[in-house]
């Protein structure tokens, strides 16, 4: 359904979109807030995002053409979200990334407040043993600010922060998510928020995070190179979509 072995015309991409913001508020990584982004197939230099709203109610009539600084590309009166500039500068620091998700997801923002640091609990987490790197944005402007990603400087940062992982925690925010597919980068979201509710459960039974056994370096290896698209569960999540609709 994502096609991700084939290459996406832009009314898919656009699409893939849609279905990705009503995708990840079902699975509750996005409330009111947050985005969900994709490279344009036609030109490396762009990519689509919703004008400022609700994700839940995204149709493709509002998805956005916006250039890496974060303008749009064709005349546009309506409201853009402020924190447009995490998706361009990752885009622009990142060229393996085609899609890109920027979450409040809940039970993640401990991990990004407290000295526990996240680390894959199962097997379809293995992407967070890759590394999970926080963002402080105190480091990068100083105290005082509201902790949005209100600039291009900003975005740089962030995306630095990212270096070449798949997910950047948002210290006192939320997370940001990249992948190779519109797929995959909702597969990831869901299952960080789901490591983070696994790892904090494991965490309250055993009483402390020493006692648990998390993937070793070399799982996460095989299972790297082996799992991690998330199609199948991109298949079950879009029929499930059209059903409701
Ligand atoms: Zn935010």
């Amino acid at each position: 359904m994502n096609g991700s072995t084939t290459r996406r015309t832009r009314q898919q991409c656009i699409d893939d979109v849609v279905k990705g913001n009503h995708i990840l508020v079902r699975r509750g990584v996005l409330d009111s807030y947050g985005h969900i982004s994709v490279r344009s197939p036609d030109d490396p230099g762009r990519f689509f995002l919703a004008r400022a709203m609700a994700p839940a109610t995204v149709e493709a009539g509002d998805i956005v053409e916006l250039d890496l600084d974060g303008n749009p590309v064709h005349p546009e009166s309506r409201k853009l979200y402020l924190e447009r500039f995490i998706h361009g500068e990752i885009y622009r620091a990142r060229p393996d990334v085609q899609a890109v998700v920027h979450s409040h997801s809940p039970t993640v923002i401990p991990f990004g407040i407290s000295k526990v640091p996240m680390r894959p609990v199962c097997q379809l987490c293995g992407f967070i043993g890759q590394g999970v790197p926080l963002f402080e944005i105190r480091d990068a402007i100083g105290d005082g600010s509201d902790l949005l990603i209100r600039d291009g400087a900003l975005g740089k940062s962030l995306a630095q922060s990212l270096g070449d992982k798949a997910v950047c925690l948002q210290r006192g925010h939320g997370a940001v998510t990249v992948g190779g597919t519109v797929a995959q980068v909702v597969g990831r979201s869901v299952y960080l928020e789901l490591n983070a509710r696994l790892q904090m459960q494991a965490i309250t039974i055993s009483g402390g995070d020493h006692d648990i056994t998390y993937l070793s370096e070399a799982e996460i290896e095989t299972i790297g190179a082996k799992l991690g698209d998330f199609e199948r569960a991109w298949e079950a999540w879009c029929l499930e979509e059209d059903e409701l609709a």
